[in-house]
């Protein structure tokens, strides 16, 4: 260990945040963790001083300079115009990696799943995450998907670089690729691409609904999932819950020069101010957050000692079960009981081994070559409310011209044009295709279609250009 202590940022956070920390640094400390600490403000304070994204500029400068955060939970206001603090702090410091092991310590934790033992590394960073929302008719709200190539290939080589460092034998990838088949499709195309370089480690694919299912019902056949953001939010959530406790997971945040170490639960305010809260969510987090600054000696020493407490039976609340456990304790007679601990290990439960856990070194991603780009038509978006799809199809197709004419019209996705069915509902938003028989056509086509729909009376809500990448078109066939 080096001498001199590495600082990290701390912030105490909310609700049981402040107690939580107080007990985990306590912990830290007796084990002999080098690390100084400096603390930011954070979470519903700042909110509610008038700060929407709830951390004040100044804390930003600790953060970005230590590059190393370990943050109790905060309280969210209620209400609208408060940004979440976590997606804010995923962006802005480039923490694209979730990473949550979820584990069951049967007998002396009660979980339906004594076998349970993974790990959902999500991605952290994009998807429906992105915060690009629209209100854009009387009735139509959106929000983009946003998937990445090179997002995809961080997120799945640190799910296979993280197994194999890790000793994990099989990596799960959790898509809905038969629905979003672009987007999705992306992720698990990337998928199957990265895990054909790793041979050692099995690998498959699921859907989400059927993922998620087989999760909550048999989470023991798992070792590590990776998702998309969406998914991974929530079934991280039920992942955690279903091992024993959701104040027990700790959770990661990396990227490639930040890191943020928390615990998956919230402020919980209705066990704020009483000690009663489960401080092991938190300390979870500190100890991926030792291993992460080269302090695993001093993380594995912490775990064995917090498995022996739980093996003794000293168990917070939330864990506490009469005739299994032998004393219930407060947060920080829980903290002081794990502290008496260290230096031994555990008779039943396995002892992590952290000889291995340093941070992972990922390869940059690249650019890849681009591909000859052909523009095909356009998607035009419009709000209308007047009558039949077929009276639509009539008034719009005038507009069109021969290198470039109406093919279809949809609502909500499905055809209603031509040849749509009179039982489809329709709302006043419609999506308009008008594609070039040409093998390309020139972008002012667009802009001069654009026009003649606006002088006809039209209320051009958005467009999307229509392109095919190397002969593949770049967007979805239509339902219907
Ligand atoms: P929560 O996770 O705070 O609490 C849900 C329930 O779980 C609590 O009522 C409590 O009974 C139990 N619980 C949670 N942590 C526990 C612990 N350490 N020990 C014992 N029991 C524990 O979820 P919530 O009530 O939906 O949210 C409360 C606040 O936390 C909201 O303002 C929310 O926005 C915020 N939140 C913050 C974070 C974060 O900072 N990372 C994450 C989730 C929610």
């Amino acid at each position: 260990m080096s001498q001199t202590p590495t600082p990290i940022t701390i912030a105490y956070g909310d609700g049981i945040g402040p107690s939580i920390m107080e007990a985990t640094l306590k912990m830290l400390d007796a084990a002999g963790a080098n690390i100084a600490t400096e603390t930011i403000e954070i979470g519903e304070k700042v909110y509610l001083s008038g700060q929407s994204n709830g951390i004040e500029a100044s804390a930003w400068e600790s953060l970005r300079r230590t590059k190393v955060f370990l943050k109790a939970p905060i309280t969210t206001p209620q209400g609208g115009g408060y940004k979440s603090l976590n997606v804010s702090m995923r962006k802005a410091l480039g923490l694209f990696a979730n990473v949550r092991p979820c584990v069951a310590y049967s007998p002396f934790v009660r979980t339906k799943h004594p076998e349970m033992d993974l790990v959902i590394v999500r991605e952290n960073e994009e998807d429906l995450y992105a915060g690009i929302e629209h209100r854009q008719t009387e009735e139509v709200y959106q929000c983009l998907k946003l998937i990445t190539r090179p997002g995809c290939e961080r997120i799945v080589r640190y799910a296979f670089e993280y197994a194999k460092q890790q000793g994990r034998k099989r990596v799960t990838c959790f898509v809905k690729d038969n629905i979003m088949k672009l987007t999705d499709g992306l992720f698990h195309s990337v998928f199957k691409e990265i895990a054909a370089e790793y041979p050692d480690i099995q690998h498959d694919s699921m859907i989400v609904d059927i993922g998620a299912a087989r999760v909550a019902d048999t989470p023991e056949n798992f070792d590590v999932i990776v998702m998309p953001n969406l998914y991974g939010d929530i079934i991280s959530d039920v992942a955690a819950q279903i091992a024993g406790s959701v104040g027990m997971a700790g959770s990661a945040n990396i990227g490639d020069q930040c890191a943020m170490f928390e615990a998956i639960h919230g402020s919980a305010p209705d066990l704020a101010n009483q000690d009663v809260a489960n401080p092991s969510g938190l300390l979870h987090g500190a100890i991926q957050m030792l291993n992460h600054i080269g302090q695993s000696d001093v993380a594995e020493k912490i775990h064995h000692a917090w498995l022996v407490t739980l093996e003794e039976g000293l168990h917070t609340a939330d864990i506490f079960k009469e005739g299994m456990s032998k004393a219930k304790l407060g947060t920080q007679a829980f903290a002081d009981a794990v502290i008496s601990k260290l230096g031994q290990s555990p008779k039943q439960l396995p002892a992590p081994n952290y000889s291995s856990s340093q941070p992972l070194k990922l390869p940059v991603v690249g650019h890849k070559a681009p591909s000859k780009k052909q523009l095909v038509g356009m998607d035009v978006f419009l709000q209308w409310q007047n009558g039949a799809p077929a009276e639509l199809g009539e008034a719009l197709a005038k507009t069109g011209r021969k290198s470039l004419s109406l093919k279809l019209i949809t609502n909500r996705g499905v055809k209603v044009w031509p040849q749509g069915f009179e039982e489809t509902y329709c709302v006043d938003h419609w999506r308009c295709r008008f594609m070039t028989s040409e093998d390309e056509i020139d972008f002012a086509e667009l802009l001069a279609l654009q026009i003649r729909l606006h002088d006809a009376g039209f209320d051009v809500i958005k467009t999307e250009n229509l392109y095919n990448f190397d002969g593949e078109p770049g967007y979805a066939a239509v339902h219907g």
